[in-house]
């Protein structure tokens, strides 16, 4: 098993507030950080040693970038497949592309929990007008359009409210495979944030409490308050996951918990989760230094809860023109941003993070902080 320890390098591919936050904690534990993206002055570039700018696609780079970093892992899953095929032959890569290939692409992704036995929400592929046709005859409406390929904040997905509208939602697919699932009116939806090591050690942060608005994560609170069965049951299934997709690294599995109790796997993300950005603040160990630990093929640190907390995060809505930092932190609240320049509707621009003696009242806290930010505006 090859350790890379600290004083190694770490090599990020993707630069967005998820590798700034992986590049924090490897920075704090004495490793040097390689950022690789098309872009540049992005969140994690600025807190990395060296920011590389170039196309995913560019061999040269990808093998300059290989030689000068111990262990590749990446913070964005929509890596195209043929850069992690090149990078596995110079240098490990974690989580493996087997892990990142099934949940790269929703179906894929789907059949993947199905076949393994994991709860899912009946679906249908859809390759065609008939396919969607038909697939909603099964489903019945309302029924959830999702493309299969890219997507993440409920992008490129579209709620089908009627069997008049498969003109016009299988015109707006544009060609796109797509996934077609029941609708899931949901009690709650919750997330298991996990990760497995290099020797297969196992460890998981229990279940968090998410609420969205316009389908991007608004809130979290930990822990989920629930009963222990449906407790034990979420744990099981992120463990089955990751065990499943021989994943070395963190992994998030989202769940609906329907009105009857039971569990849904809606979605898993390979890599740390926006649902776990309160353990930074909240636990012993935070999911990042926890990605760190596992792809350096390091002992998994502990993930115990040290109190009640609750995250929201900071939309670039919020930005008009600009927040006002000084209210939102008289409250007893930490403030996270990702350096990001352009503030637009719908952006993650940062989050806050409160902990209390409960979760709602950690989650009362935040808010409030969240609605000093534009409060003296509004006025
Ligand atoms: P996703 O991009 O799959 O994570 O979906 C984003 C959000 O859309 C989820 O967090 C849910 O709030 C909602 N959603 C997704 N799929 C379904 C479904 N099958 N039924 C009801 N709501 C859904």
């Amino acid at each position: 098993m090859r350790q890379v320890l600290p004083g190694g390098t770490i090599g990020i591919l993707g630069s967005g507030q998820l590798g700034r936050m992986l590049a924090l904690a490897a920075r704090r534990l004495g490793y040097r950080v390689m950022v690789y993206s098309p872009e540049e002055d992005t969140p994690a570039g600025q807190v990395a040693d060296i920011e590389v700018v170039a196309p995913y696609e560019d061999e040269a780079v990808l093998r300059a970038f290989a030689q000068r970093v111990d262990v590749v892992t990446l913070e964005f899953e929509n890596i195209p497949a043929a850069a992690l095929t090149l990078l596995e032959t110079l240098v490990p890569v974690r989580p493996g592309r087997a892990a990142l290939f099934t949940t790269q692409q929703r179906l894929r992704e789907k059949r993947f929990l199905a076949e393994q036995g994991f709860p899912v929400a009946p679906f249908y592929p859809v390759a065609t007008r008939d396919d969607l046709a038909a697939g909603l005859k099964r489903t019945g409406t309302p029924a959830v359009l999702k493309t299969a390929g890219y997507g993440y904040d409920g992008k490129g997905q579209r709620k089908v409210g009627s069997l008049e509208e498969v003109e016009s939602a299988f015109a707006a697919l544009a060609g796109q495979p797509a996934v077609l699932e029941s609708f899931v009116d949901f009690a709650a939806e919750l997330s298991v944030v996990a990760a497995r090591g290099l020797d297969g050690e196992f460890v998981h942060y229990g279940v968090t409490h998410n609420h969205h608005v316009n389908h991007i994560l608004d809130l979290s609170l930990a822990p989920a308050e629930l009963p222990e069965r449906v407790v034990q049951e979420a744990v099981a299934i992120a463990r089955g996951v990751l065990e499943g997709l021989e994943l070395v690294g963190v992994a998030c599995v989202e769940l609906f918990l329907t009105q009857q109790g039971s569990l849904l796997v809606n979605e898993i993300a390979p890599r740390p989760h926006n649902s776990g950005h309160l353990t930074i603040d909240a636990c012993a160990t935070s999911q990042f230094e926890q990605q760190l630990r596992s792809v350096c093929g390091l002992p998994l640190g502990s993930t115990e809860l040290l109190r009640p907390a609750a995250m929201a995060n900071l939309l670039g809505d919020l930005w008009q023109p600009s927040p006002d930092w000084a209210a939102a932190l008289a409250y007893d609240v930490r403030l996270h941003l990702y350096g990001k320049r352009q503030a637009r509707p719908g952006r993650k621009m940062g989050h806050l993070t409160a902990l209390a003696t409960s979760p709602q009242e950690a989650a009362q806290r935040v808010r409030a902080a969240r609605a000093a930010l534009v409060g003296s505006q509004r006025q």
